[in-house]
């Protein structure tokens, strides 16, 4: 195994797993998120139960990912530790299998649970807008005009 596939893949070795299921936990480094305004730290960590059943591999727990978001009401940076609190998955296998890999499926998993549009709190307010600040706005731009006006 390369080292590299170590550290950032989540994958079960079908050959060590017990055959009474096994309790995975740990952390894996495993979100790589170009969005801008959604930035992933530190890993996800995993709280899986593994078991062989038949021709099946059933993989069964718990995902968590600390993001850091871009509010969309008033703009401001916040962390939110993104859940997946039922990621269930099975697996075919067979005789030659000898790793599962849950790397996509825990990705996915978190991907999909981040918040479609993401608020630092429930009660933020957005971004304040002040309606006379707003109305000296108009009179600077009439303002401006007018010295236009002038200087011609
Ligand atoms: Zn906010």
């Amino acid at each position: 195994m390369k080292p590299e596939e170590s550290e950032n893949l989540l994958r079960i070795d079908l050959c060590r797993l017990k055959a009474e299921g096994e309790l995975f936990e740990g952390e894996v480094d495993i979100i790589d998120c170009e969005e801008e305004y959604v930035h992933p730290f530190g890993g996800v960590r995993y709280s899986l139960f593994a078991k062989v059943i038949a021709s099946e591999l059933l993989v069964k727990g718990r995902l968590e990912q600390d993001f850091d978001l871009v509010c969309v009401r008033c703009g401001a940076d916040f962390d939110m530790t993104c859940k997946v609190e039922d990621f269930i998955e099975s697996y075919e296998i067979n005789d030659k299998t000898e790793f599962v890999d849950l790397t996509n499926d825990a990705r996915d998993s978190i991907i999909l649970n981040l918040p479609t549009y993401p608020v630092c709190s429930e009660t933020c307010p957005g971004v304040v807008m002040k309606s006379e600040n707003f109305s000296d706005d108009r009179w600077n731009v009439l303002d401006d005009l007018k010295k236009e006006e002038g200087d011609k």
